[in-house]
């Protein structure tokens, strides 16, 4: 069984709509997926009941919340979407996404570039509004050669663009997916850049907030970085989860595309 529990659609900033998510991921031999759009649950009403049915489906989401300065990100799986406490939860975040938005423009614009907001919202369309989207106009418009130009210089953490302070805590996110009955799992643990004492210190505070799980394999990592999060989930005894974080054709490793669980490790399909 290929399990794959992190993904995104258009509904946030990945490129395929949620029906076309699932024929690729249906093709990639994937046979049970999470898709885990950044503060929505939105692709989850425009699944055609057919595709849903031709796939095993976790529903997910993928909550930003900050933890001493850095942006971190809690997935939740398996949750309840008809939840109050966790669609509360949701529209506040979504809420923030749109009073972020504003800041980050207006930032940027100090720097001397035109009010990047009204290309920004065209862009995102109906889509969840987020630095990719600021990313996309900054490359539209010459200022940067590529996205990853983009975040290095304007969005990414501690750039001018990188506004934290608008995110529910992580206690906060975490009691939302577990309200909801889900699985509370630490997304991409290494993507932070942080020390692993720092990252140490994050599981701490992860657990002792309801956390259960992390990824333990996540695409496009380093099989070292993988043993030593295999290490660090039995240290915790968290379980393990798996993704590919596929948002697109470029960059991203494609649906169910990575090494599997190590064979120690709880996974986290068996909390279900
Ligand atoms: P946001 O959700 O608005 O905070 O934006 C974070 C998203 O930006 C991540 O989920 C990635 O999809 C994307 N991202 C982060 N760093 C980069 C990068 N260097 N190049 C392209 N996309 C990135
Ligand atoms: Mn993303
Ligand atoms: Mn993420
Ligand atoms: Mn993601």
């Amino acid at each position: 069984m290929i399990f794959d529990l992190h993904t995104h659609t258009d509904v946030s900033d990945g490129a395929l709509s949620p029906n076309a998510l699932v024929r690729l991921a249906r093709d990639r031999q994937v046979d049970c997926l999470a898709i885990t759009d950044h503060d929505t649950l939105g692709a989850y009403e425009q699944l055609d009941p057919g595709v849903r049915q031709s796939i095993k489906i976790v529903v997910g989401i993928e909550l930003s919340t900050v933890w001493q300065g850095h942006n971190i990100h809690i997935i939740g799986l398996n949750v309840e979407p008809g939840n109050l406490t966790l669609q509360e939860g949701i529209s506040a975040q979504q809420d923030a996404r749109v009073s972020r938005a504003i800041l980050i423009a207006r930032r940027l614009a100090k720097t001397g570039i035109d009010d990047p907001m009204p290309a920004v919202r065209k862009i995102a369309g109906k889509s969840m509004i987020g630095r990719p989207h600021f990313a996309r106009h900054l490359v539209d418009i010459g200022h940067v050669k590529n996205l990853n130009a983009a975040f290095r210089k304007y969005l990414g953490n501690g750039k001018i663009g990188d506004v934290k302070q608008c995110w529910a805590a992580l206690p906060e996110v975490v009691s939302w997916i577990r309200a909801a009955g889900g699985t509370a799992v630490l997304a991409h643990p290494v993507k932070y850049g942080m020390t692993w004492t720092k990252l140490r210190a994050l599981l701490d505070d992860f657990k002792g907030s309801g956390g259960q799980a992390i990824e333990v394999v996540c695409g496009n990592q380093e099989m070292s970085a993988t043993r030593k999060l295999t290490d660090l989930a039995g240290d915790y005894e968290f379980a393990a989860s798996c993704g590919s974080d596929f948002h697109q054709a470029s960059n991203w490793s494609s649906p169910g595309q990575f090494p599997p669980l190590p064979d120690s490790v709880r996974k986290v399909w068996d909390l279900w």
